[in-house]
């Protein structure tokens, strides 16, 4: 299947994303603390505490196995990449095997079906994210042990878009969503593997802007039933270590909105535009005291030495 120079290539390939993805996440977590992103903007209007801030520049090990896992994934199920970034940057992948005529029963003839295509496996790749992720929060095994040790994507309380790839190198979502795209794949259907890439990005990411800049479409999307993909508010309740688990959506919140599993804490604030008084007491705290408490969490979680 791969030659010693495919082989070769691939292990370059997840260096090279490893240390771009680490020099990302490290940039994104600066800027948003330079610029106080997150108590001019962010979804609680509270600022970063210190100890926050220096905890996520000091765990790089994780983005950095995190690029190199998830090149290395997409090579083990066969998706060769075109180039290092190829995964993440949203390029055409191609497969690297091709499976017999007799075995292809899905055909998409023209856009409109690509399109169609792209829709329904958005949702069969959401729906099998929702429940991997469950999943991962349910067992000790998924959540607290490496490779597959969701915990430390929940380090963070303040969010920005690399939070994202402060994850695991094999967190259960990503191989089940990797299992849809080589089953589309598999049938062909190149174009609509793309359109639901391109837009299961964009929503990953904009889960973790840690504000909220469209609210209005937050509370459309709450009226609907969760099907749009924009849950930054949604998410960021995911990441309070101090609320009931829920919001298990990472790329929309239709599947919470269907098996009941949305944060209360959250739908108050959809429905009032603020958050609710038990959110405020914890996070609305004196500057030290919620520097205490963060530092206390995270030396628990993360064992590192915070000085
Ligand atoms: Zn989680
Ligand atoms: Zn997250």
């Amino acid at each position: 299947m791969y030659n010693s120079h495919d082989l070769a290539r691939i292990a370059i390939g997840c260096l090279i994303n490893g240390v771009f993805w680490t020099i990302l996440y490290w940039a994104f977590f600066a800027v948003f603390h330079h610029f106080d992103i997150h108590r001019k903007y962010g979804i609680f209007k509270i600022r970063e505490p210190e100890v926050h801030y220096r905890t996520a520049l000091k765990n790089w090990k994780i983005p950095f196995l995190w690029g190199i896992g998830t090149s290395a994934v997409m090579a083990l199920y066969g998706l060769k990449l075109n180039s290092p970034l190829g995964n993440t940057l949203g390029r055409q992948p191609e497969l690297v095997f091709s499976l017999p005529p007799e075995y292809i029963f899905l055909h998409s003839p023209n856009l409109f079906t690509d399109i169609l295509y792209g829709i329904v496996g958005f949702y069969l790749v959401d729906f099998t994210d929702y429940w991997a992720h469950r999943i991962g929060h349910r067992y000790p095994f998924m959540y607290k042990k490496f490779p597959f040790a969701h915990f430390v994507h929940h380090n963070w309380t303040f969010l920005n878009p690399l939070v994202v790839v402060s994850s695991p190198t094999l967190h259960p979502a990503v191989i089940t969503g990797s299992a849809v795209y080589v089953f589309l794949l598999s049938q062909g259907l190149l174009l609509p593997v793309l359109f639901l890439h391109l837009v299961k990005i964009f929503s990953n990411y904009m889960s973790h802007l840690g504000c909220d800049p469209f609210p209005g479409l937050t509370r459309l999307n709450h009226r609907v039933g969760g099907w749009i993909p924009w849950i930054p508010l949604h998410h960021q309740y995911h990441h309070l270590h101090f609320t009931r688990q829920g919001n298990y959506g990472n790329l929309s919140c239709l599947w919470d909105y269907v098996f009941g599993t949305l944060i209360p804490e959250s739908v108050y604030h959809i429905e009032r535009g603020e958050p609710a008084p038990s959110v405020i007491a914890r996070l609305g705290k004196p500057e030290e005291q919620l520097e205490a408490d963060m530092g206390k969490f995270l030396q628990g979680k993360t064992g590192l030495s915070l000085r």
